[in-house]
């Protein structure tokens, strides 16, 4: 009989810190990466706890998003849109909850062995949500028009930009802070002129650190759209340090998108340009975990 590998202890979060749990498992040196529709937009990195979870805090605060048949529940913090963990009872014993590894605690997830797993094989195709608002108004030469949604299509995106191939000539980047690492996102950098948003009223914002950015997130489905300046008042100008306000100015005009949210789109032809930025460490204030 092989010997049980020993019982590490990891703790995890939502990034706002409302979901918190433990897991007791074997040291996690692997994640598996999922194709199918959801997770390809959410950047899902599955570990399978088995009996080894437990909720420290937060019990029934996340929001629940399914679809096909409604197997699988992908669960979501509705506050920060942290893509915390998916639950199927239907799943192998052992198999039933998937947690996302990307809210662990001090795990480096650059360091993991990624599995591919073919999650797009086991229901009907996703027919993506169409883009139907008007082009971007930017004028950049030899631009490319990109469309893109949240999993539910209650919120689509038109992104004007260079195209997104071999030849791409700005920068894509995935980054390890706090927040970056729990989203999953693949930035891309177009300026606001270069983007049109639809279904505003179903994002929901995030807002942390300095107060500067807002994420923004689909309500229903928890996944993660873009970053924008957040619009603060005069007396909350005011108040930032000056690095953060110096900063602020000179990105008002930004837009980062989150690549994920790409339709009919094949990520490999640009993954070997994406960027790693250490943000956790360039972090300010930095993060404390909960
Ligand atoms: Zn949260
Ligand atoms: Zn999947
Ligand atoms: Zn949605």
């Amino acid at each position: 009989m092989a010997e049980e590998p020993p019982l590490k202890t990891y703790r995890g979060n939502c990034h706002c810190g409302v979901f918190i749990f433990e897991l007791k498992v074997p040291e996690i040196k692997t994640a598996n990466e999922c194709n199918c529709s959801l997770c390809r937009k959410k950047g899902y990195l599955f570990t399978f706890p088995g009996e080894g979870m437990t909720v420290v805090k937060g019990e029934g605060t996340l929001k629940k998003y399914t679809f096909n048949e409604g197997n699988t529940e992908h669960n979501f913090c509705p506050t920060c849109g942290t893509p915390v963990m998916g639950y199927n009872p239907n799943f192998p014993p052992g198999k039933t909850t998937a947690v996302n590894v990307r809210t662990i605690q001090g795990l480096d997830i650059w360091k993991l062995d990624i599995n591919k797993y073919a999650g797009k094989e086991n229901g009907p195709p996703y027919t993506p949500p169409k883009y139907s608002g008007p082009e971007p108004t930017a004028d950049i030469e030899g631009a490319k028009l990109y469309t893109g949604s949240c999993h539910c299509g209650a919120v689509a995106a038109c992104i004007k930009i260079k195209p997104l191939d071999s030849t791409y000539p700005d920068r894509i980047a995935e980054c390890n802070c706090s927040n970056c690492q729990r989203a999953g996102y693949l930035w891309i950098y177009p300026k606001k002129d270069q983007v049109v948003i639809q279904g505003r009223d179903n994002l929901s914002y995030y807002v942390f650190g300095n107060g500067v950015w807002r994420k923004g997130f689909c309500k229903t489905c928890g996944v993660q759209i873009m970053n924008e300046p957040n619009p603060l008042t005069d007396e909350q100008v005011e108040a930032l340090s000056a690095d953060a306000r110096a900063f602020r100015d000179g990105k008002m005009d930004w837009f980062p998108v989150n690549m994920r949210i790409l339709n009919d789109f094949d990520f490999d032809v640009v993954m070997d340009k994406v960027q790693r930025m250490d943000g956790w460490n360039m972090a300010k204030p930095p993060y404390v975990n909960p």
